[in-house]
């Protein structure tokens, strides 16, 4: 399997090659250059395996440089109840990903009984694995830097929490993030994760990650990575849970499933798009925002226009809280047919303009044929779907799922099975329950009294010459040219 940058100016890398990188050296992101696929008699086949087994035939499509046994091998020790085991005490967790029915048609996707309690750890995790599998083999190290404003980071951080030959510098802006999330991250005493309070916005820690990470030089002498959402492994991992999810909602692979995905960078929905190109029959593909609707109005109406920080807002479904979407040059670069010419022109009008529009090019017939819906969702909403969908089926969900469910209900013909993929767990988001239903979610018992642990973070100034201070002095850096704290 070879991959190639969507702007085409970039060498062709294996899957190993691109693991640990963020975008290609020509600005461009990785795809494979053609999808696989999965025939008929396979995709019988795979119905009746369980998901670690799944993830290994999956992962060996796009990772076919790494040995079959040791991707199996990884494969089952990730996915595994008890690491998938932290969600409703009433959700199986042998299944790893669940699916309950909400009502006729609609069913809900367990995809956040992780560590952490959002989607995120599906594919993280198995990050982790392959990442100190590859460590070890190499005997090498690799330094993990990142920004966040609550989940991917901590999903990064229980992924590689303890792994040899790895270390996790997360930069979050201090006070910014709810006590729960901050707890999550701070109270890890791992010796090998590091939690950065940076005074200033999460705006500020992005454009710290990309000043360090700019400085390549500094970036190869310490060895530094990312593993945002952009990165491929992420999304193939993500692909799984497709499959696995139409499996659970049919009876035979003559129907259709639809999918209706929260979305903020398009890396969780963009997996459904490769799941439909590898031959498994999905319906539509609903992509759902909520009031940062950059996706949802590229859908409806053929523009892609990106925000500014003053035009995003700030929203009680935050992790979609976005003013671009990071992956949604890879579903372009599809839609182009792979001219990586006109993929540069795209990205290059967007540099310049802030925006393009399909509209006037035969590539918009092209987004209409592509089998995407969407739609948005307010703050209003989703407290109305919080409290109807627990009204109607028991079932709490949290704001950004609920972002999710409303979209789903709203689009939903007539005879259609619609997926809703659940993103997080109530219980990361308390204040807004407690706003739709008047109680706090229940909280699965390993995170009782989480606030109350002893945290540990440092603060640093938003400065990158400071956090480049910190990063070599910790990973023993010394002669780089960083002076001295
Ligand atoms: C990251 C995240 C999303 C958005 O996923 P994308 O892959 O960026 O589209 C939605 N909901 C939750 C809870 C998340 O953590």
């Amino acid at each position: 399997m070879k991959y190639v940058s969507s702007r085409g100016r970039a060498p062709e890398e294996s899957f190993l090659g691109i693991l640990r990188s963020g975008l290609a050296p020509d600005g461009g992101l990785y795809l494979p250059a053609r999808y696989p696929h999965v025939a008929a008699a396979e995709l019988a086949r795979w119905r009746l395996l369980s998901y670690a087994e799944l993830a290994a035939e999956v992962m060996a499509r796009f990772a076919d440089d790494v040995p079959r046994e040791d991707l199996e091998r990884l494969c089952q020790a990730t996915y595994t109840a008890q690491t998938y085991g932290y969600g409703r005490p009433d959700s199986d967790a042998a299944q790893i990903a669940p699916l309950r029915w909400l009502a006729d048609g609609l069913g809900l996707l367990e995809l956040s009984n992780g560590p952490t309690l959002a989607f995120k750890d599906m594919a993280m995790q198995l990050l982790g694995a392959l990442f100190e599998y590859i460590l070890g083999r190499d005997g090498a190290e690799f330094n993990i830097l990142g920004a966040t404003s609550g989940d991917t980071g901590s999903a990064a951080e229980y992924a590689m929490r303890g792994r040899r030959g790895l270390r996790v510098f997360m930069l979050s802006p201090q006070g910014r993030m709810s006590a729960f999330q901050r707890a999550q991250m701070y109270s890890l005493a791992d010796a090998n994760i590091f939690n950065l309070a940076v005074d200033g916005t999460f705006d500020d820690c992005q454009d710290i990650v990309k000043a360090v990470s700019g400085d390549l030089g500094f970036k190869a002498a310490a060895r530094i990575g990312t593993v945002n959402s952009i990165n491929w492994a992420r999304v193939a991992a993500q692909v799984v849970y497709y499959f696995r999810g139409y499996f659970a909602a049919t009876e035979n692979n003559a129907e259709t499933v639809s999918f209706c995905v929260p979305s903020g960078n398009f890396g969780n929905i963009f997996a459904g798009w490769v799941a439909r190109q590898m031959g498994l029959p999905v319906g539509r593909l609903i992509l759902a925002t909520n009031e940062n609707n950059v996706l949802d109005e590229f859908f409806r109406s053929g523009c892609y226009r990106v925000r500014g920080a003053q035009e995003t807002h700030s929203t009680s479904s935050p992790s979609m809280d976005i003013s671009k979407a990071s992956n949604f040059e890879r579903y372009v670069a599809d839609i182009v047919g792979r001219d990586a010419v006109a993929v540069r022109e795209l990205w290059w009008e967007l540099d310049a303009r802030g925006r393009f529009d399909l509209r006037p090019m035969p590539f918009w017939r092209r987004v209409q044929d592509s089998g995407f819906a969407s739609g948005h969702s307010t703050h209003a909403d989703r407290l109305v779907t919080i409290r109807s969908v627990q009204r109607d089926s028991g079932v709490v969900i949290d704001p950004h799922t609920a972002d999710g469910v409303k979209v789903a209900r709203e689009l939903r013909q007539p005879g259609e099975k619609i997926v809703c993929l659940e993103t997080a767990l109530p219980a990361k988001f308390e204040a807004t329950i407690v706003e739709a239903l008047g109680v706090a979610p229940t909280r699965p018992a390993a995170y009782a009294g989480i606030e109350e642990r002893p945290q540990r973070c440092h603060v640093v100034p938003a400065d990158a010459a400071c956090v480049k201070r910190y990063l070599a002095e910790r990973i023993g850096l010394a002669a780089t040219g960083v002076p001295a704290p």
